[in-house]
């Protein structure tokens, strides 16, 4: 053996020794919790459930399970909503989600959680191999009404029992609370109903609670407002904020969350998703826009940028949509722009 081989030979064991650590220094990185006192932020990329669920047009499973495998492989998203186990009646869009599951490359260290309303849609999702699982709850008395048919009260009673078997199987839950800076039926929604449905869904056991302006109509002062209720019955490091941009507000309700301490953030790659409320608006904001701000201010996420906008991209065109994402739009335009040069 040459010295010349010996030199490729240690070479290669260096970058893959380098590859492996910072492997392990990632999953670390997103294995510690998150907390007010840190500049690291977890993002919870919901696109594939929330956002795809609010898509018209139905997606091939195939698109569905590579969106979720590039974004755990080449986003590097630590947190990944993939799917919903609900009636197929309710939400069509949901209705391969063992078959996505199945199918997904599970990568270690990622979480892959899924939306499940009952005790069946949970020993659905605890079959198919899920990591964690969520319920929500409404802010408000008629959004609850309107959509499930019942009281608050009520639909946290039904979820008594998804609490209890998936606490006898160890999966963690995570609670949403929607409509929680308005609603599409009774209009402004009182923050101390808010911070009183998190406080419930964390006395049932919720080990995080995602507080959702579902239709986002919230502005900065009234998100400001809304958590300071909440920060009082739900320690800051359980709250994840979950903005959606309808009224161009997301980013600022986001902004004031950090501010606040809230260390955990919903967002959906390239804007995924839509308002059924109102025709045509914006989605969730797009995690991208998300990743870029908190990369500017100096916080940490894990994310990586470049890669992200490479799959809101392809996703946009998969879906033959506009990609809803600012930064996904400047950084392509940037890119291209470079190699005319
Ligand atoms: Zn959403």
């Amino acid at each position: 053996m040459g010295p010349d081989e010996v030199r490729a030979i240690a070479i290669s064991f260096l970058s893959l020794s380098l590859v492996y650590q910072s492997r392990i220094a990632n999953y670390r990185r997103h294995s510690t919790s998150s907390s007010s006192s840190t500049n690291r932020v977890k993002i919870v990329e919901v696109g594939p459930r929330d956002g795809l669920q609010n898509e018209k047009q139905v997606i091939p499973t195939p698109t569905k399970v590579a969106l979720i495998n590039r974004l755990a492989t080449e986003a590097t998203l630590s947190h990944i909503e993939a799917t919903a186990f609900v009636s197929p009646k309710w939400v069509p869009q949901m209705a391969d989600n063992a078959a996505v599951l199945s199918s997904i490359t599970r990568v270690p260290g990622v979480t892959y959680s899924v939306l499940t309303p009952n005790v069946k849609g949970l020993e659905g999702a605890l079959q198919a191999g899920v990591g964690e699982v969520a319920i929500f709850g409404a802010a408000s008395e008629a959004f609850s009404r309107k959509n499930i048919n019942c009281s608050i009260e009520e639909s946290l009673a039904r979820f008594q029992d998804v609490m209890r078997v998936a606490k006898e199987r160890n999966v963690p839950v995570r609670g949403y609370v929607s409509c929680v800076l308005g609603c599409p039926y009774e209009g402004s929604v009182k923050p101390e109903k808010v911070a009183d449905v998190a406080a419930k869904l964390l006395a049932m056991g919720c080990h995080e609670i995602s507080l959702g302006d579902t239709i986002g109509v919230g502005t900065p002062g009234a998100m400001a407002n809304m958590l300071d209720h909440v920060l009082k019955v739900v320690p800051v490091h359980q709250v994840a904020v979950h903005c959606h941009d309808t009224y161009g507000q997301a980013l600022a309700n986001v902004l004031v969350a950090l501010e606040k301490g809230v260390r955990t953030v919903d967002a959906s790659v390239a804007g995924l998703g839509g308002c059924p409320y109102a025709k045509g608006a914006s989605g969730n904001v797009a995690t991208e826009d998300v990743v870029y701000m908190l990369h500017g201010m100096g916080y940490e996420t894990g994310v990586d940028l470049g890669n992200l906008v490479k799959i809101g991209n392809w996703i946009s065109a998969e879906l033959g949509r506009e990609n809803g994402s600012k930064v996904g739009k400047a950084l392509a335009g940037a890119g291209e722009g470079k190699s005319k040069l």
